[in-house]
């Protein structure tokens, strides 16, 4: 068997290269997927993950992650947590339970707190700049601008496999606005016989075409983990330019159980990946012409989070 692991935007290399050392040295996808979501969310550096994310309309730091299992399907998530450390440690805690595994706002933070998660002020000096000054201009608040989610998706030596995603979702939100990211199929979804997808991007655009079950019934339908982001991320788009006469900033990630991943996306999008085969890099996509084109990452392309 060998190993993979898939990540989102620039800010996803630092962990997929901790996944890489954990699956190198024969640790699981959950473990994998688990501390590479985590070192994104301790760094201040990205400012849409974890520490130093980027606050809701009210100057709150509220955090959203998911955490699901290949082998057994459960999953974990947070909503709106605030006031903790790590929001894919507190999502992760809560897949083996049979009922209460996605818990927002104070109950996600009760839950946190009642079980010894650490705590920590996420609201940086940085944070709290772009928000003041944001606040400050006269026109509404409406800066939906400058959100990611870091999401990573892997497959271990035994075949194991795993998604992780963090975020602090769409600055200026609403309080108590919940994004694709902590949803079970929509920003995420894997399943071990099969491969999985992750989703970053508008969450309220993706969630109107439950993208990472939908790549994933691709998948299982028989189709390239490939073909299944792209086209996926292209039907999506078209369907809400269709309905709606416009579309959101969508981008996906899928990894399939050989290890094969696939993107699809409407906008300029980084990522990264890592193999038994392959070491880590970052690499660039777009659409062009109906497809996903794909290169390594150069000092030339837009300086993506
Ligand atoms: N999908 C996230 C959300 O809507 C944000 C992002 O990935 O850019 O909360």
């Amino acid at each position: 068997m060998s190993w993979a692991v898939i990540g989102t935007w620039r800010m996803s290399l630092k962990g997929t290269e901790k996944a890489m050392e954990i699956l190198r040295s024969g640790g699981s996808a959950a473990d994998a997927c688990t501390e590479a979501a985590s070192i994104v969310e301790d760094d201040p550096h990205f400012h849409s993950v974890g520490y130093s994310g980027l606050p809701n309309e009210d100057g709150h730091v509220q955090l959203d992650a998911g955490f699901m299992d290949g082998d057994t399907l459960h999953f974990g998530a947070v909503g709106c947590l605030e006031g903790f450390r790590s929001p894919i440690r507190v999502a992760r805690s809560l897949a083996d339970r049979k009922y209460n595994n996605f818990l927002v706002g104070q109950g996600a933070a009760q839950y946190a707190a009642a079980n010894a998660f650490e705590k920590r002020i996420n609201e940086t000096e940085d944070s709290m700049n772009a928000y003041n000054k944001e606040k400050g201009k006269n026109s509404p608040l409406s800066s939906y601008d400058g959100h990611d989610t870091v999401c990573f998706l892997a497959i271990d030596n035994d075949g194991h496999m795993a998604a992780a995603v963090s975020t602090s979702g769409l600055f200026m939100k609403a309080n108590g606005r919940v994004g694709d990211s902590a949803l079970i199929g929509n920003g995420y979804y894997v399943d071990s016989s099969i491969g999985g997808a992750c989703a970053t991007g508008l969450g309220e655009d993706i969630m109107k075409g439950s993208l990472s079950h939908t790549i994933y019934m691709k998948m299982k339908d028989g189709t390239s983990a490939k073909d299944a982001a792209a086209v996926s991320v292209q039907q999506l788009h078209a369907e809400l330019m269709k309905r709606q006469n416009y579309a959101g900033g969508i981008a996906a990630i899928a990894l399939d159980r050989s290890g094969s991943y696939g993107v699809g996306t409407n906008e300029p999008f980084a990522f990264t990946f890592a193999s038994d085969q392959t070491p880590a890099c970052t690499y660039f996509a777009d659409a062009e012409n109906g497809s996903t084109k794909i290169h390594v990452y150069q000092d030339t392309d837009p300086a993506l989070d």
